[in-house]
């Protein structure tokens, strides 16, 4: 089998070379303060816990423009790295949050569709990690913390790294192709019936499943795939076995939920019907759509059991642009909406809008109400562009952000939303300064 590839990319100066050195467990590369010192891409063999890559250096892919004819050869090389790579990793610096370099990078690398592993540089300090989480708004996993300068958390990055080369190899060798395959986790309290959604899911009729190593050593996920759409289901060992829960006992093993989370791309949020959301649900969601911005479709499971007389009402305010569909794994009500809400949502979530029409949208709503001055100024909102999906990302330029209240940030959302639906899927906003 050929020697699975990894190649390192991000901004000049943040610390590929050093990292580079550090997995090499040698000084290879030219280090340099000098941005974009290392010009060519250079090959090295390594091997960790007896599993053997090969890691690409490269000069680096800045997509700022530039009028240096030795920058644009460079990231000409940067992104033949990136096309022979089997694992990328995007090199951050992490002493700030996510430069506008950054997100560019992101975006570029999610359409290639290769798996990614964020590594966040320069965090010199165990007391700084938590500074890594800013970079979960990449949208493209798990940021892992490192100071490739002291070689901190750097056997993790390699044990993570491998895992990932795994995976992959995995993913082959499971024969259902993995760039179609729509991730999905079934979330929610003890008992409100995820397993047996998800049984009567993997026992659709023509559903063919199979199980696959999920990221740890106890998790599996299953591939189900239904009229020629595949669907991974991650971290499906606890539902499959289902695990005994204490009844009364109210929690999710918070933990697992988190991770199986973060590796979805549409959550399967599930409450029990005659119980309607309960504020730990509430906080779930909040995450979901506003931390980890993956796609949220809610099931309202055991509605067998309702009385047709009374009307369940779920709290407004975030539920608003959530699908939330009735079901009953008991009778198989509203099982096959299930699958269809999740790939209309994942279509909602990955939804780019052009440039022209979000503005024109944005000149209506700006005419129809006017923003309020900010310290006896008036507030322009000049600019808007999509700079990311998955979740959806729009950039805003004001001439004073800080003077657009958050009453005005919600409004804006809805004319958004009015005009472009992206049902189920979070929508994320950043204002910049520009005069
Ligand atoms: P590259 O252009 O991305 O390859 O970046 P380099 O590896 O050449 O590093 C650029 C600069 O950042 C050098 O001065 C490094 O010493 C410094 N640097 C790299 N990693 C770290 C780190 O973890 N912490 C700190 N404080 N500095 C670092
Ligand atoms: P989990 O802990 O969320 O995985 O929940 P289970 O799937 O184990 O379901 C918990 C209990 O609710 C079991 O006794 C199921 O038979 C029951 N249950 C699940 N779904 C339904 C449903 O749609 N209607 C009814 N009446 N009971 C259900």
């Amino acid at each position: 089998m050929k020697q699975p590839v990894v190649a390192i990319v991000g901004r000049p100066n943040v610390g590929k070379s050093t990292i580079l050195n550090r997995l090499a467990g040698k000084r290879l590369a030219l280090v340099n303060d000098e941005p974009g010192v290392t010009r060519d891409r250079i090959y090295h063999s390594i091997e960790h816990k007896g599993f053997r890559f090969t890691l690409v250096d490269t000069g680096g892919l800045d997509l700022a423009p530039s009028d240096d004819p030795l920058r644009t050869l460079v990231e000409e090389q940067s992104r033949k790295a990136v096309e022979e790579a089997d694992l990328i990793l995007l090199v951050v610096e992490g002493t700030h949050g996510p430069t506008l370099g950054d997100w560019r990078l992101a975006e570029e690398l999610r359409s290639s569709n290769k798996p990614v592993l964020v590594v966040v540089n320069k965090l010199d300090s165990v007391d700084d990690f938590h500074l890594a989480y800013d970079f979960y708004q990449l949208g493209l996993g798990e940021p892992i913390p490192v100071s490739g300068l002291y070689g901190l958390n750097v056997g993790y990055l390699c044990d993570k790294l491998v895992d990932c080369l795994k995976q992959n190899q995995g993913e082959e060798e499971g024969g259902i192709a993995r760039e179609e395959a729509v991730k999905v986790a079934l979330i929610g309290r003890p008992n409100v019936g995820k397993s047996s959604l998800f049984n009567r899911l993997v026992g659709e009729e023509r559903a063919i499943v199979s199980d696959l190593p999920g990221t740890t050593r106890d998790a599996i996920d299953t591939l189900v795939r239904v009229n020629d759409k595949t669907y991974r289901f991650v971290d499906t060992a606890g539902i499959r076995r289902k695990t005994r829960v204490r009844p009364g006992l109210e929690q999710y093993s918070s933990m697992r939920s988190f991770t199986s989370i973060k590796r979805s791309d549409v959550v399967v949020m599930v409450a029990d019907a005659q119980e309607g959301i309960t504020s730990q649900d509430n906080r779930l969601i909040n995450y979901i759509a506003q931390r980890a911005g993956k796609g949220i479709v809610l099931a309202a499971n055991k509605c067998d059991l309702l009385d047709p007389q009374v009307v369940k009402t779920f709290p407004p305010s975030l539920l608003r642009f959530i699908p939330i569909i009735l079901t009953s794994a008991r009778t198989g009500f509203g099982i096959a909406s299930i699958l269809k809400n999740v790939d209309m949502v994942y279509s909602q979530w990955r939804k780019s809008i052009p440039t022209p029409a979000l503005n024109s949208v944005l000149r209506e709503a700006v005419s129809r109400k006017a923003l309020p001055l900010y310290r006896g100024k008036k507030v322009r909102l000049l600019y808007a562009s999509q700079v990311g999906t998955s979740p959806p990302r729009f950039l805003f330029f004001a001439n004073y952000p800080q003077g657009i209240p958050l009453a005005y940030r919600r409004y804006l959302e809805n004319q958004l939303r009015k005009e472009f639906g992206f049902i189920g899927s979070p929508i994320w906003f950043e204002f910049r300064a520009q005069s």
